[in-house]
């Protein structure tokens, strides 16, 4: 059942950091505009089951008043509300506290920050700067914590489990700038998608071109063209060229389905994913979208 969505704010991002799924940068396009904001969150609420807003990026906290506004009008209508970001307003803790008061005040549910080394390499940085001022604003704040992929030596692995670990999904830039290197596991044995409800979705993300991701850059559908109640109620997971193999037997399904050329071996599931996805792009462009997030512009 849907009870989630989120909100993919804007692409832009204050940092461009290798492990992002999304090629969030400063230089990306594609931020929601408040009416559209406001569609959604009325398709939001048409849906029924949906019970949590969140809003992420990219780095929402990079269009302040539009985030705040938007938050506002999901606790209107009487929606839970989350934000995730990587605090890089956070130039003290004073400061800090300038930018989530407003948030203590709009009552949100959870505020998770991005704190590891791909977004800051000091002691006492942004991220653990805000995590205070929030803790003292009474802020529900947790953390996010991606570490460098690292090699575990003499570690028992189940089949189709990577040999990498450090939490790192292989989407995104995370392919283009980290696998050099790493020890690769053989193609075929990625049988399952390891991290999403594809099936049921129990979250979307919906970004501003009206992309609704089951997961970054795999799309139910558009809705700018279809209203989003329409496309959740609509969305038969055995009839998505993308996802029906991808349930059937994993990304190694997916490449069997379409016959895609392929390497032997593959530093994850996602990793194999994202490269046959990639291969589909210009043949579902309805449901592999936007090329922004593949590195495409
Ligand atoms: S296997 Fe594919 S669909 Fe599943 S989480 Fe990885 S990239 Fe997403």
């Amino acid at each position: 059942m849907l009870t989630g969505i989120h909100f993919l704010l804007t692409y832009k991002c204050a940092f461009e950091c290798d492990h992002c799924f999304v090629f969030g940068s400063p230089f990306a396009e594609g931020t929601f505009t408040l009416a559209q904001v406001r569609d959604v969150l009325e398709q939001a609420r048409q849906i029924g089951t949906v019970k949590t807003i969140y809003f992420e990026g990219g780095e929402a906290f990079l269009f302040y008043p539009l985030m705040l506004e938007s938050i506002r009008q999901a606790r209107a209508l009487g929606f839970k509300s989350g934000i995730v970001t990587n605090a890089y307003f956070a130039t003290t803790e004073e400061d800090a506290a300038l930018w989530l008061q407003p948030l203590a005040e709009l009552g949100i549910a959870d505020l998770s920050i991005s704190d590891d080394a791909f977004h800051f390499d000091e002691q006492d940085n942004a991220a653990k700067r805000a995590r205070r001022a929030a803790q003292k604003l009474g802020l529900p704040v947790g953390s996010i914590c991606i570490e460098q992929p690292t090699v575990a030596a003499n570690v028992a692995r189940k089949k189709g489990e990577p040999v990498v670990g450090g939490g790192v999904m292989f989407r995104g830039r995370a392919v283009e700038k980290l696998i050099a290197d790493l020890p690769r596991v053989a193609w075929d044995e990625f049988t399952e998608c390891p991290h999403e409800e594809l099936e049921k979705p129990g979250r979307v993300h919906v970004d501003a071109y009206g992309n609704v991701h089951l997961c970054q850059g795999l799309c139910l559908g558009n809705a700018w063209q279809t209203p989003l109640a329409s496309l959740v109620k609509k969305y038969r997971a055995d009839a998505h060229p993308i996802v029906a193999p991808l349930l059937r037997g994993g990304p190694a399904e997916l490449v069997r389905a379409f016959d895609l050329p392929h390497e032997d071996a593959y530093v994850d599931a996602c990793h194999l994913c994202y490269r046959a996805r990639q291969a589909l792009l210009d043949r579902f462009p309805q449901y592999l979208a936007p090329r922004q997030v593949y590195g495409m512009e």
